[in-house]
């Protein structure tokens, strides 16, 4: 279970994850938001519309779920069983409302969270991306002062202040957690 501000560099942490270790699989969530640039339907996320998202909850088709920056987020129940059934390991990528509730519903969640070194940095990210509006960075970089007042709750905090490095931190420590 990984987290950390948005701009942070998990998306892309998480990418080289995948790829070095093939036993892990990424659970895609369910979001009310609308695809942006980069954003493939069922694999960066399944975009789904709020009575959709009404639906999922009233079902109990959500291991949780969240509204972050003002559109809701879930973990889809049969995606986590059917992965876990088939033998695989599974990395949730979730804020930290979601961890919160992921903790209560197993005990055996090892949870990362990716910083980067100053709040500075993460503007400069934000804005790099290009993919958010001014009005949403600052929302962004609101939300992620209340998400780092949570990272000490984590198992690990990585700091994300050379890529390549932290890639390889990253790969470290979940490889030795799916060993176990
Ligand atoms: P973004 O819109 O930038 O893709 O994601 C915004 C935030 O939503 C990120 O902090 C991400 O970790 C979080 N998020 C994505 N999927 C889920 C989910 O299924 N549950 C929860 N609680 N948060 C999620």
């Amino acid at each position: 279970m990984i987290s950390g501000p948005s701009g942070a560099g998990k998306g892309t942490l998480v990418s080289a994850a995948l790829e070095a270790l093939p036993s892990l699989s990424l659970s895609i969530s369910a979001t009310t938001r609308s695809p942006r640039q980069g954003d493939i339907e069922g694999k960066t996320y399944y975009f789904i519309t709020d009575e959709q998202f009404d639906n999922l909850i009233e079902e109990r088709g959500l291991l949780e779920w969240a509204e972050v920056h003002g559109f809701r987020y879930g973990t889809l129940v049969d995606q986590v069983n059917n992965t876990l059934e088939a033998g695989r390991d599974l990395i949730l990528e979730l804020d930290f409302q979601g961890f919160e509730q992921i903790k209560n519903y197993r005990d055996d969640v090892f949870s990362i969270f990716i910083v980067t070194p100053s709040m500075d940095v993460l503007r400069r990210r934000l804005e790099r991306r290009g993919t958010d509006n001014l009005e949403s960075i600052e929302e962004r970089l609101i939300a992620a002062e209340l998400e780092m007042q949570a990272k000490d709750s984590y198992n690990v905090v990585i700091v994300n202040d050379n890529l390549e490095k932290a890639k390889q931190e990253l790969i470290h420590v979940i490889s030795q957690q799916i060993r176990q």
